[in-house]
């Protein structure tokens, strides 16, 4: 893969904004008059690091990935907005995406003027490289992956994902939002074999931090530095990295989390599937699941009459009458079951 074909010219040619912080780092300074800060109201009043150098020396140990392959964004939706920035031309360049998959993808393509190009997958939402390949042209710069996929919940066959990362002559976004969950060998391991692949993680769902917005791109140093070069320079505020940092010592814990959840995943796929408005459980390997049900709009409709919000995916293609329910604890989840086994047929 030749990185230079691939990047936009105003992109790969861009001078990037120089801020004090990235100026002036280490060194032993102790009077700071270059950023025009105010001198009161520490440690709020100081830009934060604009390269997160200590809380990207912590992914790198828990990820092990090297800290030059890490980029942190404003969520993985600010990396997902970013590299439609740095490789496609807009109104000229096309992406493809298996469908139904995030929503973020096709947002975010349409707003950067990007043709978006979803690929079916099939009925049991399985990935078909060839089927995905055959909608690429020499305009396909970016191919979007989820796994494990949202909505569906299934991981795609890791087979079929290197097969495009060997054949797409182009970037391929592996989207592991939900890989905490899942058993499945994570992609992040495979950098040095594919310089075209970029990983995304968060500390969104598994690591229940939604609130503070982290998410993290994992790519060769070479894919890094673009992305770098085109972010806000302050792109993660003190206090997100300050609670990141916090939650990564918290390992154990949200590891005995993630334990309970997929316990919880079994006992309540397996009680949902016997209800008589189930028609199927799909398969998964997230924290929630996708279930065919009878009626899903007046299902959804009723749950939020007993003040249980769920997900109506039913028009969503390949998800017809499919509600799409996350995993809570185990009393929500018993407010879930005894709310269903209530419902009036
Ligand atoms: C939830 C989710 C994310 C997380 O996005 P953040 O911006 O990091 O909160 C990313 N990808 C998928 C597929 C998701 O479902």
């Amino acid at each position: 893969m030749v990185l230079q074909e691939l990047i936009r010219p105003n992109i790969w040619n861009l001078t990037p904004y120089s801020c004090a912080r990235q100026e002036y780092s280490d060194g032993d300074a102790t009077v700071f008059l270059d950023a025009n800060e105010s001198p009161y109201h520490s440690p709020l009043n100081r830009y934060p690091d604009p390269l997160q150098r200590e809380l990207k020396r912590e992914i790198s140990r828990l990820k092990g990935v090297a800290e030059d392959c890490v980029f942190l964004g404003n969520g993985s939706d600010e990396a997902i907005d970013l590299v439609l920035r740095i490789f496609c031309e807009p109104r000229q360049d096309n992406v493809v995406a298996i469908s139904p998959s995030y929503g973020m993808y096709e947002v975010a393509a349409n707003i950067n003027n990007v043709e978006y190009r979803p690929v079916l997958l099939s009925e049991s939402f399985s990935l078909s490289a060839n089927k995905l390949l055959a909608a690429t042209d020499r305009h396909t710069k970016l191919a979007f992956l989820c796994s494990p996929n949202n909505p569906t919940g299934n991981s795609l066959s890791h087979e079929e994902v290197e097969k495009v990362l060997r054949r797409f002559n182009g970037i391929v976004v592996v989207d592991e939002a939900y890989g905490d969950f899942s058993c499945e060998k994570p992609f992040r391991e495979e950098l040095q074999e594919h310089d075209n692949l970029i990983v995304l993680n968060t500390l969104s769902k598994a690591w229940a931090s939604a609130a503070i917005r982290l998410g993290m791109a994992f790519a060769s140093p070479q894919i890094i530095s673009f992305m770098n070069r085109v972010k806000y320079p302050y792109n993660i505020s003190l206090p997100t990295q300050r609670e990141a940092l916090e939650v990564l010592k918290h390992r154990t814990e949200v590891e005995q989390w993630v334990r309970l959840i997929l316990r919880e995943r079994e006992r309540v796929t397996a009680a949902f599937a016997r209800l008589p408005l189930c028609q199927k459980v799909f398969p998964t390997d997230a924290n929630f699941f996708l279930a065919r049900v009878d009626g899903a709009e007046s299902i959804y409709r009723y749950l939020i009459s007993r003040g249980i919000v769920v997900r109506d995916r039913s028009r969503v293609r390949l998800c017809q009458e499919c509600l799409r329910i996350t995993i809570g604890t185990p009393e929500e989840n018993d407010a879930l079951l005894k709310a269903l086994n209530d419902y009036p047929r």
